[in-house]
C-alpha cells in the first residue's frame, strides 16, 4: 500500500471557478456596453500544482492559456489545445524562437535583447507578441522612457514580417490590497499607450475581479485579462476569501491517521517539542509532512479536519508527519480521514496564512510523491 496522502484535482471545480470569471465579466461588461475581456486562463507551473492535462481539459472554454515553460505549452498543444498559448516571460534564447513558430505561441516581449534575437533570427512565421511595459512592478518590462523605441522598433520588425499582431501589457504590484498604487500603475499604463494599436493585457486575477480596473481601459482595443490563482479557488485578495468570491477549492490534500497516542500533561509532542500538553490528551499522527509540501512553519492551531471535524496542528511539521489535537474527535482512529486543505477541510488560503505565506505557494509545492487522483464530473464523485 502507498502512504495514504492524496491530492484530488476537481475538473468541475476547476471550471466553475472559470465560470465565475467569465461570468462576472459578461455581465459587466454587457451592464456597461463594453466587449466583454478575452480570457487567458494562466496554467504556469504545472496549472499552480493541479496538473497541465486536467487545466487543459477543464479550461476549454478559456480564450486562451497562459504559460512561461516551452515543454508545458508543446505538451498543451500535443493534447489538442488549439487556440492562443501566451509565453508570460517570452523566448530566454535565440533557439527556442524555431519552436514558438512551430507550436504559433505568442511571445511577451519585454526586454532589448529578445528583440535583437528576433531581429537576428530566420523568418519562418510571424509571431504574435505583446510588448511589456514596466509601470512600476520593476520586474519585467520596458521602463516608460524606453517603451516608444521598442515599439517603433517591434513595428520595424512587423513590416518586416517577423511579427504578426502586436499587443501592450503591463502587470500590478499590489492589485490583491487597497492601494492607490494600482491606480497609478494604470494611468501610466494608459499615459505610455495611448493610441497604440493592438490588444491590451494588464490584469491578474486580483485585477480581473476589480471591475474598476478592467473598465478603465480603452474599449476600442481587444482586452485580455489573466487569471490565475482564482481559477484554482484560492482568493487572489488579502481580505477576501475564496469562499466569498464563490470559488470552490480545484485542490483537496487529504491523508489520514497513521497513529493514535494519549499524551500525558506536561509532555511535548514532536522536534523540539514545540507543543506541551497542558492536561492528559488524545494525539493523532497524520502521513503528511513538509516532504509532501506541507509548509514546515505551519505552527501550533494551524486549522486540519479530522474524520470531518475542524482541529488544530500541534508542534512542528516533521519531514514525512506532523500531530493533530483529538481533544474533540473521541471517535477518531488508525485510518480516520484527514483534511489538510481543500473540500471539507480549511481552505489553502487559512493554512498558508497560518505558515506566513500564500496559497499559491502551497498549491505549487504539494511534491511529485503525492498521489493524484482526477474527478472529472461531480456524477463520479456523487458515486453515481
Ligand atoms: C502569474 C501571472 C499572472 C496570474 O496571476 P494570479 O495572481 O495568479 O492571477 C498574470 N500575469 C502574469 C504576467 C503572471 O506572471
Amino acid at each position: 500500500m502507498p502512504r495514504p496522502i492524496t491530492a484530488t484535482i476537481s475538473l468541475p471545480s476547476l471550471r466553475h471557478n472559470l465560470g465565475v470569471v467569465t461570468h462576472q465579466l459578461n455581465s459587466i461588461s454587457s451592464q456597461n456596453n463594453r466587449k466583454r475581456p478575452f480570457v487567458w486562463a494562466v496554467i504556469k507551473a504545472n496549472a499552480y500544482g493541479h496538473g497541465i492535462t486536467n487545466a487543459v481539459h477543464a479550461f476549454s472554454q478559456a480564450d486562451g492559456l497562459a504559460m512561461l515553460d516551452l515543454d508545458e505549452a508543446i505538451q498543451c498543444r500535443e493534447l489538442g489545445w488549439q487556440g492562443p498559448i501566451l509565453m508570460l516571460e517570452g523566448f530566454f534564447k535565440p533557439s527556442d524562437i524555431p519552436l514558438y513558430e512551430q507550436y504559433k505561441l505568442d511571445a511577451t516581449l519585454h526586454c532589448r535583447e529578445q528583440l535583437l534575437m528576433l531581429e537576428h533570427s530566420a523568418p519562418a512565421y510571424a509571431l504574435n507578441a505583446f510588448i511589456k511595459l514596466d509601470t512600476g512592478m520593476n520586474r519585467l518590462g520596458f521602463e516608460p522612457a524606453e517603451f516608444g523605441a521598442a515599439w517603433a522598433q517591434a513595428q520595424q520588425l512587423r513590416s518586416r514580417g517577423r511579427l504578426a499582431q502586436l499587443g501592450k501589457m503591463t502587470h500590478f504590484a499590489r492589485a490583491d490590497e487597497v492601494s492607490a498604487y494600482t491606480g497609478e500603475q494604470l494611468a501610466e499604463y494608459l499615459r505610455m499607450t495611448q493610441g497604440l494599436p493592438g490588444p491590451d493585457s494588464v490584469c491578474n486575477s486580483a485585477a480581473t475581479l476589480t471591475p474598476s480596473v478592467w473598465q478603465a481601459l480603452p474599449d476600442t482595443n481587444a482586452q485580455w485579462v489573466r487569471p490565475g490563482i482564482c481559477l484554482y479557488g484560492s482568493t487572489p485578495f488579502v481580505s477576501q476569501s475564496a469562499d466569498a468570491l464563490g470559488l470552490k477549492p480545484a485542490m483537496t490534500l487529504s491523508s489520514e491517521l497513521i497513529s493514535v497516542r494519549r499524551v500525558e500533561s506536561g509532555e511535548g509532542v514532536g522536534y523540539g517539542q514545540m507543543f506541551r500538553a497542558s492536561k492528559p490528551m488524545m494525539v493523532g499522527i497524520v502521513a503528511c509532512g513538509y516532504a509532501d509540501g506541507y509548509p514546515r512553519h505551519a505552527t501550533t492551531g494551524t486549522p486540519v479536519c479530522v474524520a470531518g471535524v475542524r482541529t488544530r496542528l500541534l508542534g512542528r511539521v516533521s519531514m514525512d508527519m506532523l500531530a493533530v489535537d483529538l481533544t474533540n474527535i473521541p471517535g477518531s482512529v488508525v485510518g480516520s480521514p484527514v483534511v489538510l486543505w481543500g473540500e471539507n477541510g480549511p481552505s489553502v488560503d487559512e493554512v498558508a496564512q497560518a505558515a506566513g505565506t500564500i496559497g499559491y505557494e502551497l498549491l505549487c509545492a504539494v511534491a511529485p510523491r503525492v498521489a493524484r487522483i482526477v474527478v472529472e464530473s461531480n456524477l463520479e464523485k456523487d458515486g453515481q
